[in-house]
């Protein structure tokens, strides 16, 4: 009932549309994922379908908090059987690269190769054809935003499309410290398994990928840990792939056997982008994400390449906020609008202040939940501690007020952003792994 309301109220013209085509419908079934609506009258099921499959998607996920998949049935079984056959494949597809964590859209297909990145992209197109047979590890560089991580899912994906049976593995060095911390704790309460389960987990691989590996350096415990995986993997002829900010050699307190281990195979770095490379990135991103209807003006898009030099994250974000500002204020997209909203990002010494706006942008995508959200009113855990953390890092990386802090988080009050900020403090106390990540999510704001 709630979500037929829902749909009343947000997505149906008017109480006639409502009652000829929502109001009528039940849910069969809730399987696999998927939710089952059942359209009682044949003749009305494509339409339904055309009109209302997005709208009910957005309502369920909205009030239960699961991004459900949706079809819609009718009582002729057959139909019923074959949906759910596409249903179950499309889920199990889709799980192989959800149980790899892979990102959809970063593949070798959206990757644009220019001069900063032709040898790291053959290098994992090497490794992609022949896992564990070529570079063993293949260890990319480079800094921040250049594109490290959309190259190593790529290497994943293609792997994964070729062969389906591969066990494949993408973490954040972050990830394997905390679930190694969390099985340590759980092992000193007499459990074994715990440690068995993190092994099992980490070295049942055929190709494990280790993102911004920098992360674990000066832990030792974590290092000790890596460096069996690692020893574990290579000799059993399983692909590595490591992702870091800096080459081996410049990792001055990483352990010497790690290193050496780091520079077995080949090591590849990314650089920044010429301008070339920049307006090919920003065309296929145009491409990509459906904006040539905007019709951006060539000299716009070359005003954002002239400006946003180090960062593709940002190159793209610049996009992004430009169609924004332009809907917004319902302004044409021209080189003045473009200079609005790139001001905050171009800075002659690229030395950028820390702004609240910067750590929503950096913890939106730590924990990959849309900034919409992050602003918004829901309480599911998810949201919650994503959004705390904002308000934690707002108050001890700024100077801003509580109060600005709540405007700038969909206008919550003093009191509750007060409160956010010290249910991080406290927890912080006790959570070893909330301390790892927070640690990590500062260094992402403000590397130096
Ligand atoms: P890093 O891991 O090095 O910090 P990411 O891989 O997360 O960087 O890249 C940041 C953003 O820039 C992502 O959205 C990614 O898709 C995009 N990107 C980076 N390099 C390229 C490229 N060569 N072609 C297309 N998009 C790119
Ligand atoms: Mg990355």
């Amino acid at each position: 009932n709630q979500i037929l309301n829902k749909m009343k109220q947000e997505y149906c013209s008017s109480n006639i549309a409502y009652n000829t085509w929502v109001a009528p419908l039940t849910v069969y079934e809730v399987k696999d994922n998927t939710v089952y609506i059942l359209v009682k009258l044949k003749a009305s099921l494509e339409h339904i379908e055309e009109k209302y499959l997005l709208p009910f998607k957005v309502c369920i996920a909205e009030i239960t908090g699961v991004e459900y998949e949706v079809a819609f049935v009718t009582e002729n079984t057959a139909v019923i059987q074959e949906k759910k056959d596409i249903a179950v494949k499309n889920t199990r597809v889709n799980a192989i690269y959800e149980k790899a964590n892979l990102n959809p859209k970063y593949t070798f297909d959206t990757f644009v190769v220019g001069s900063n990145n032709r040898f790291a992209h053959a290098a994992s197109v090497a490794v992609a054809e022949s896992p564990g047979e070529s570079y063993n590890p293949l260890f990319l560089y480079g800094g921040v935003g250049l594109g490290k991580t959309h190259l190593m899912h790529s290497v994943a994906h293609y792997i994964l499309k070729h062969d389906p049976s591969k066990k494949v593995l993408y973490v954040t060095s972050e990830t394997f410290t905390n679930e190694l911390i969390e099985a340590l704790k759980v092992g000193k309460n007499g459990n074994e398994m715990a440690m068995t389960s993190f092994r099992e987990k980490y070295r049942n691989n055929d190709v494990l990928l280790i993102d911004d590996i920098q992360f674990i350096i000066g832990k030792e415990s974590t290092q000790e840990e890596f460096f069996h995986t690692f020893n574990n993997l290579h000799l059993a002829g399983k692909q590595i792939i490591i992702s870091s900010d800096k080459p081996p050699k410049d990792m001055e307190t990483l352990e010497a056997r790690l290193r050496t281990r780091f520079e077995w195979g080949m090591i590849a770095d990314i650089s920044s982008p010429d301008y070339e490379t920049r307006m090919a990135i920003l065309r296929k991103k145009e491409e990509l994400d459906g904006l040539e209807k905007y019709h951006i003006p060539d000299e716009v898009m070359q005003y954002i390449a002239n400006n946003i030099k180090s960062n593709i994250r940002e190159l793209e974000g610049s996009l992004n906020k430009l169609i924004a500002l332009s809907n917004l204020e319902n302004k044409p997209i021209d080189i003045p609008l473009a200079a609005e909203a790139l001001k905050d990002m171009i800075s002659p010494d690229d030395n950028r202040a820390v702004s609240p706006e910067l750590i929503i942008e950096v913890v939106s995508e730590h924990f990959n939940v849309p900034v919409a959200e992050l602003k918004g009113k829901k309480r599911n855990a998810e949201i919650v501690l994503p959004r705390q953390i904002v308000m934690y890092l707002c108050r001890n990386m700024t100077d801003t007020p509580l109060k600005s802090i709540g405007a700038l988080l969909g206008g919550k009050d003093h009191a509750s952003i007060s409160h956010g900020v010290k249910k991080i403090e406290q927890d912080m106390k006790t959570d070893e792994a909330l301390n790892n990540t927070i640690n990590i999510i500062r260094k992402k704001i403000n590397p130096i």
